[in-house]
């Protein structure tokens, strides 16, 4: 039996596995993971991978020369969670019938891109290497490219497509001006007059209800809900992710509505020796705000850490501001610190014409975040001066039943 079992091979899941080897941890430990691929970054799947100065290999995130001490199961798709009773192990069901037994379970299983209803003929989503070889071996050069969603990844794809010498790159958002609702008005001006200038429309208030497609059966654009058609050689859809997280039902792992795992400030969750990490959980963590859900690279590395920490029984390392990054024509966006939402931002240099500003966001009179376009010292600067602060005690799961680290298993 493994001391330890990981269900999810990505970012969250790696880190974890890294962390307890680099604590001491000498027990078994095994990764369980529904890819083919070796642990890989995502966050050039929308810039310099689809681009096409990055391969494979260079995502990989396992050192060749110092590979983890790690039993790596790839290929195999968990279905099941039957937690063990009294100190008995837990059962990870495999697809195969099979199971892996363990007295330590970790969910890393992340999240799946959210598709534009069931029927996307010939349009591409963002999750995954298969999915950024297949759009990169779409012909793009000339190409009239539609992406839906004007979040993050939709507006890094869109930017990528436009180096990649699209004809026309059309940007369907429900927002009026992208990102707005949460960064506020002055990064989505900065932003709508950045993608301007490099010849990218950001079409607001655009609610895609449908991709069409042609006799080809390839994508022939996308049907607005106001009827208005954008015609398209190739359709991206980049509207979010959903916490792969079906698995855990029918266990007793309690997730919260959206599909999240809830977990206490440690990644512990309802069921004692079950633990989450990544954009599959939401953390209920005090300094970085209530029930936080994640869904960025930091996060995923904040909690391998802290959940590492917490199975050998060593000290929870401090808890860090959240922070985020995105890559948009060559500018680099930086978000540090929470935005619950509400924030007032102030304008403390630069301008919202495009490639450089910085933001500082407010919360009852207090700084709570900064935002930078090429910005990376002024950012840097700020997180530094956050003094980190313990995770605070007791913890949710504490009161529902013991955690054992592996030292008292
Ligand atoms: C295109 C793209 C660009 C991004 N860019 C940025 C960026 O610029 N900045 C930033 O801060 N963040 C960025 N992110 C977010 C960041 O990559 C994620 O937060 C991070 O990958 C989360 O790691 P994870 O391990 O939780 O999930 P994942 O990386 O999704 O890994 C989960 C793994 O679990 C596996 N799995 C799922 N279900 C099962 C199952 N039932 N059985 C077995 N295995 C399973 C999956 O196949 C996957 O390999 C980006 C994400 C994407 C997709």
């Amino acid at each position: 039996m493994s001391d330890v079992v990981v269900v999810g091979a990505g970012l969250a899941g790696f880190h974890t596995a890294a962390a307890l080897r680099r604590l001491g941890h000498q027990g078994g430990l095994t990764v369980l993971g529904a890819e083919e691929h070796a642990p890989y970054d995502r966050p050039p799947l929308s810039k310099a991978f689809l681009g096409g100065s990055l391969t494979a290999a260079d995502l990989a995130l396992d050192d060749p020369d110092a590979p983890l001490d790690v039993v790596w199961e790839r290929g195999v798709r968990v279905v099941g969670l039957q937690a063990g009773a009294a100190g008995a192990p837990h059962r990870v069901l495999l697809a195969d019938g099979t199971d892996r037994r363990a007295e330590h379970v970790v969910v890393a299983t992340g999240a799946d891109a959210v598709r534009l209803g069931d029927h996307m003929p010939g349009a591409h989503v963002l999750r995954t290497i298969e999915d950024a070889e297949r759009l990169r071996a779409e012909r793009l050069a000339g190409a009239r490219v539609v992406v839906v969603g004007d979040g993050f990844v939709a507006l890094e794809a869109a930017s990528t497509v436009v180096e990649l010498g699209a004809a026309s790159v059309v940007v369907a958002g429900p927002e009026e001006r992208p990102l707005e609702r949460r960064y506020g008005p002055e990064l989505a001006a900065s932003l709508l007059a950045l993608h301007a200038r490099r010849g990218v429309v950001c079409r607001g208030g655009a609610r895609a209800v449908a991709v069409t497609s042609g006799a080809d059966g390839r994508a022939a654009g996308v049907m607005l809900a106001d009827g208005t058609h954008l015609d398209a050689d190739v359709v991206v859809v980049g509207i979010g992710a959903r916490p792969a997280t079906a698995w855990l039902a029918g266990s007793a792992v309690v997730r919260d509505a959206t599909g999240h795992v809830d977990c206490d400030a440690r990644g512990a969750t309802s069921v004692p020796g079950v633990w989450a990490v990544g954009d599959c959980a939401r953390w209920n963590d005090e300094v970085r705000g209530p029930m936080r859900c994640a869904g960025h690279w930091q996060d995923a590395l904040d909690h391998a850490a802290t959940v590492a920490a917490a199975l050998v029984g060593a000290p929870a390392p401090a808890v860090t501001e959240p922070y985020c990054w995105s890559e948009q024509h060559g500018v680099m966006v930086q978000v540090a610190g929470h935005l619950a939402g509400g924030e007032r931002a102030t304008v403390l240099d630069g301008s919202v014409d495009g490639a450089d500003l910085l933001l500082r966001y407010d919360r009852d009179g207090e700084e709570v975040a900064v935002l930078g376009m090429n910005r990376p010292r002024e950012v840097t600067r700020w997180r530094r001066s956050r003094r980190p602060r313990p995770v605070p005690t007791p913890l949710v799961a504490a009161e529902s039943g013991p955690t054992r680290s592996l030292e008292d298993a």
